[in-house]
């Protein structure tokens, strides 16, 4: 579903990304972990094109996104992202927030696209609040609305961007359910995050990033329990 090949983001003089090579399938939920400012963000970026990659090239679906013909819009719609930060319409209400996208971008009707907001805010917990603006609700609440916004758009790959990172404690769970719950629906999902319990058990695999690249990837126990590479093992140990 995803493929780079030696993908390279340069920033100036800085070289953050030297080359990635890592294919993920459908259903398959990676977990990119590391130390801050190792590119995990920039990564992410790249796959959605929210940073022009400085060289190799990205296949989603089999087709080059980097090709000057590709169809970049259509791809992004492809490809949902949760920030750190939320990034919701705060002048809208969460119906609104959950509408406007469906309506505007996919040509969906009115009736419709609010027929699915209902649903998708009764999946992640909040139909009551409908209504409300997103100003008026808690962090917790914010990133499970913008978890079913992203969803209203009919992604084929989720990437999220620590979405608990932002978040006080006692929201992180709330949240990190509903990503869980997508897990077992089998949607694809690309989550950076430092919630190691979380990584070791929704992902199917682990990227851990260092050194400007996907220094070890594995399943959750090699990376966990028997990390082959001293930077991991150092990592692992410390968080
Ligand atoms: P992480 O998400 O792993 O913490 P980032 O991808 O945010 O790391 O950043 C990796 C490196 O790239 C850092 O050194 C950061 O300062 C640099 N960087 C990120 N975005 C930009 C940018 N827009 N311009 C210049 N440098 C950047
Ligand atoms: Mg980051």
């Amino acid at each position: 579903m995803i493929k780079t090949v030696q993908l390279e983001k340069r920033f100036g003089d800085l070289t953050v990304l030297k080359g990635i090579d890592v294919e993920i399938g459908k259903g398959e939920v990676i977990a990119v972990i590391g130390p801050s400012g190792t590119g995990k963000s920039t990564f992410l970026r790249c796959l959605n094109l929210l940073e022009e990659p400085s060289g190799g090239k990205i296949f989603i679906d089999g087709v080059d996104i980097l090709d000057k013909n590709a169809d970049v819009p259509k791809v992004r719609q492809k490809m949902g992202m949760v920030f750190q930060s939320f990034n919701l319409f705060h002048h809208l209400s969460v119906l609104d927030n959950l509408t406007i996208g469906p309506c505007k971008l996919l040509g969906r009707d009115r009736s419709e696209a609010e027929r699915k907001a209902i649903e998708l805010l009764k999946m992640v917990g909040l139909a009551e609040k409908a209504a409300s603006f997103a100003d008026e609700l808690s962090g917790g609440q914010k990133q499970r609305v913008a978890i079913a916004r992203c969803l209203s758009m009919d992604p084929e790959v989720i990437l999220f961007d620590e979405p608990t990172s932002a978040l006080d404690p006692t929201m992180v769970s709330e949240v990190l359910a509903v990503i869980r719950r997508l897990a077992k629906e089998g949607m694809t999902m690309v989550i950076v995050t430092h919630e190691m319990d979380f990584a070791r058990d929704v992902a199917s695999r682990i990227f851990y990033m260092d050194e400007g690249g996907i220094y070890e990837e594995g399943p959750p126990r090699q990376i966990f329990e028997t990390p082959q590479r001293e930077k991991t093992r150092a990592f692992v140990n410390r968080v």
